[in-house]
């Protein structure tokens, strides 16, 4: 297969992190027989520096020509880079909301993974953290609360502020079929969580999301209010498969359950639009205060590789590969500065990126 990925290096670590997943997806095509061609395309601060913006057309236009787009991350130290001087149309992290925006993405995923020899890092107890977990938060990312209409006003010399949370049925269907989708590619479980119990636009999410599971009769489905869901994910995240959720709902769950797991240069993500088309970065940012040592974790970048095989190209077996390396290499002991841990072996960004490869 010929899979044409054009890469946003950014700013910070980012070229650093890429270049490790560029090597493993290398190693992936060299293993599995395909074809990796690879395009870089300037965003953020990079593309400040050179073109006075942060994203140009002629960089859209070659993400939307790829199949797929691979980031690193884009920013930096607001309180140090004259990036941050510019107008807020200007600056770094415009080109990210333009290049969302531009290729219609809505539906995040943002996965939470406790791996065994990370379980140190967890700030669960030992008794939930031991049955370990594996679960992928899916967020609607372009209705609800943050898009709706706003405005304050002052009434009787009263201020008042307004937000709408609005959603249509085909804003939820196509995001529930994405949900139940993946779910098959995973344990077959959505958990759908609202507040239904309150909001109307829940209660069409919940209908609708029940019409589009008929479609699915090899994916369970249950339903949890947004509440109760904030206190299964410390309770006991194990009971988890796929939970897909309204955009602001997600934006709250998403950040704890990343939490749990405790390592933050570990976790994935991926933007899909309705299309086999996604944008896979690591959750992390640019990390400035560490950026050109060569001590970043890349498997982040390296896990949202995977994702990019799986949910762009259906290479599953490939993906499975690339994940599988990962917790070989954590098995081994070998651990970048942010998850190290007594007896283990230090490395930097490059050599993990190497020893992942040579495991693929
Ligand atoms: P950050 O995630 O970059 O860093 C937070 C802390 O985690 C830092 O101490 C950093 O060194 C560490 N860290 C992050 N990733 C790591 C990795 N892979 N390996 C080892 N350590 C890692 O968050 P921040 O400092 O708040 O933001 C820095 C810049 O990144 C800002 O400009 C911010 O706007 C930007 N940012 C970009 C994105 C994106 O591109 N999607 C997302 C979040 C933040």
């Amino acid at each position: 297969m010929k899979c044409r990925i054009t890469c946003i290096p950014g700013d910070g670590i980012g070229p650093e992190i890429v270049a490790q997943a560029k090597k493993v997806l290398e190693r992936v095509a060299e293993k599995y027989g395909h074809q990796m061609e690879f395009q870089d395309i300037l965003m953020g601060g990079a593309s400040i520096d050179v073109y006075g913006e942060p994203l140009t057309q002629e960089a859209i236009d070659k993400a939307k020509g790829a199949d797929a787009v691979l980031m690193g991350s884009i920013g930096g130290d607001a309180a140090t880079s004259p990036w941050y001087r510019l107008p807020p149309n200007l600056r770094p992290e415009a080109g990210l909301l333009r290049i969302r925006k531009e290729l219609g993405l809505f539906a995040n995923l943002r996965p939470a993974v406790l791996y065994e020899e990370l379980a140190a890092a967890c700030p669960l107890k030992e008794e939930i953290s031991r049955a370990g977990f594996d679960l992928l938060i899916m967020r609607e990312l372009t209705g609800g609360l943050y898009f709706g209409e706003r405005k304050t006003v002052v009434e009787n010399g009263v201020r008042k502020a307004l937000d709408t949370l609005t959603y249509d049925e085909n804003e939820i269907r196509r995001i529930a079929v994405k949900a139940f989708d993946i779910a098959g590619k995973r344990r077959g479980k959505v958990t759908s969580v609202d507040k239904a119990n309150v909001l109307d636009s829940s209660r069409l999410w919940r209908a609708v999301v029940e019409e589009v599971a008929k479609d699915y009769p090899g994916v369970k489905l249950e339903h949890m209010l947004v509440d109760n869901c904030a206190m299964q994910l410390v309770k006991n995240p194990a009971q988890f498969d796929v939970i897909l959720t309204e955009n602001m709902f997600g934006d709250i769950l998403s950040d704890e359950a990343s939490m749990v797991t405790g390592s933050i240069g570990m976790l994935a993500s991926a933007s899909l639009n309705d299309t086999k088309f996604g944008l896979y970065e690591p959750s992390h940012g640019s990390a400035p205060d560490i950026a050109g040592q060569d001590i970043a974790n890349p498997i982040a970048t390296v896990l949202s590789a995977a994702m990019m095989l799986r949910y762009s190209f259906d290479l599953d077996r490939e993906a499975d590969a690339v994940e599988a390396a990962v917790r070989q290499v954590l098995r081994e002991g070998y651990r970048t500065g942010d998850i190290m841990s007594p007896g283990c072996q230090k490395v930097g960004c490059s050599r993990m990126g190497a020893l992942l490869a040579e495991r693929i």
